[in-house]
């Protein structure tokens, strides 16, 4: 007598559904707005029989879709949370396609983050479904902007009082190898900054006049070559387990350009970089170890005083959670019962909106659910069908464990 599993069989196929009809739907940062995906998922959670749901927006065009599924009693509050935005396509044909094939669904957004999305709606269908004498409070936090800056999201949310809860879960693609390999318990953070260098706008014949100068798109291509391997951060102490999961902080470059047309010295160059950082890792820490790498930079004093440093101002800090808080046991019991195998504690490579809940306060999960991080962000991605199953179940049980 299991009557969650009945219902969790009797909803887990909505779940592959409700899917490809999000991915079929642009929501792509920072060009598209989330107002026809939010549309959408407002209408399939009346179809599951679940409240509809309000829109809280920093921006109209920006909706956060908040559903709350209150128990029999009161208890405790957990959010099941992920986002309704995606990377901009590449030029792949068909990006949203949403077809399912070979077991697999195609297109922008199906693992990272529509899947989960669909299957947190679907999970919270299945509870309802199946009767239980759950307490407290399941609250659905749908956020847009994730992908963009995260301004007008969970954090944007924050400031309104809507998150206070005991305990949560971020739903991304949090697979290494297999899918749910591992439990998350920390997902690194996030310090975007921009290099600039600049030179003078000039007949390139000039060149090697006396007097012209140095070559910018020289200096910020030797800054994006060598400053990955020039930043050291300070090694972060007294953050427990996850110092153990192996993944270090790391310098990366995402784009550069510069330049005008053939004959004219480049005026102006830049590059976007990035710093995937763990706890304790503050922004004001990273600007000084990227600063201490530039004047380390070959090519002389006055190459690497010519390049200009802009760190953002909105960064995403790593976020940890106690892997023996309740929410961790009970979605790594759910995992168990529905994969077979219990998840070892792990580490999540990107940067997820964990940091905001973990910043109130509230325990939180910061990357589980369906997929491969390594299908997300890339062309052609995908989720296994039987993946969102899957989660459909977890988060139904490890929410009906925790609510319990
Ligand atoms: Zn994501």
């Amino acid at each position: 007598v299991d009557p969650l599993g009945t219902s969790i069989e009797r909803f887990a196929e909505h779940a592959v559904e409700i899917t490809a009809r999000l991915v079929r739907i642009p929501s792509d940062g920072p060009a598209h707005d989330e107002r026809s995906v939010v549309a959408a998922l407002t209408a399939e959670a009346g179809g599951l029989g679940l409240p509809r749901g309000d829109v809280i927006a920093a921006e109209p065009t920006h909706p956060n879709l908040i559903i709350r599924i209150p128990g029999a009693a009161p208890g405790r509050r957990l959010i099941l949370t992920s986002h309704t935005d995606t990377k901009p396509p590449g030029d792949e044909a068909d990006p949203r396609s949403g077809e399912i094939r070979g077991g697999r669904l195609r297109g922008l957004g199906s693992a990272d983050a529509k899947g989960a999305v669909a299957a947190m709606l679907v999970a919270a269908a299945a509870l309802r479904g199946a009767n239980l004498p759950t307490t407290g409070e399941l609250l659905l936090v749908f956020s847009a902007d994730e992908e963009s800056d995260g301004t007008r999201g969970l954090a944007y949310l924050a400031s309104t009082g809507v998150l206070a809860a005991d305990a949560a879960i971020v739903g991304e693609p949090s697979g290494l190898d297999a899918a749910f390999d591992q439990l998350p318990v920390l997902a690194r953070g996030f310090v975007g900054f921009t290099l600039r260098a600049n030179g003078p706008r000039l007949h390139s014949g000039l060149v090697p006049r006396a007097g012209v100068g140095s070559d910018p798109l020289a200096t910020i291509a030797r800054a994006v070559a060598s400053l990955p391997a020039l930043v050291h951060l300070p090694a972060t102490t007294g953050n427990g387990p996850h110092s153990e999961t192996g993944i270090p902080s790391r310098l990366t470059f995402t784009s550069m350009g510069g330049g005008i047309a053939d004959g004219i010295l480049a005026g102006s160059t830049w590059a976007r970089g990035e710093v995937r950082t763990m706890p304790g890792q503050t922004r004001d820490i990273v600007a000084a170890a990227i600063r201490d790498g530039l004047s380390r930079l070959g090519g002389g004093d006055a190459a690497a005083a010519s390049v200009d440093l802009e760190v953002d101002t909105f960064d995403w800090p790593a976020s940890f959670v106690d892997p023996s808080a309740a929410i961790v046991t009970a979605l790594a019991a759910a995992t168990e019962q529905v994969t077979g195998r219990w998840p070892p504690s792990g580490a999540f490579p990107g940067a997820t909106e964990a940091h905001v809940l973990a910043g109130l306060g509230v325990p939180t999960v910061p990357a589980f659910g369906p997929g491969l991080l390594s299908a997300a962000h890339v062309p052609g991605e995908s989720v296994a069908t039987d993946d969102l199953r899957a989660a459909v179940a977890i988060y139904a049980r490890a929410a009906a464990a925790y609510l319990s």
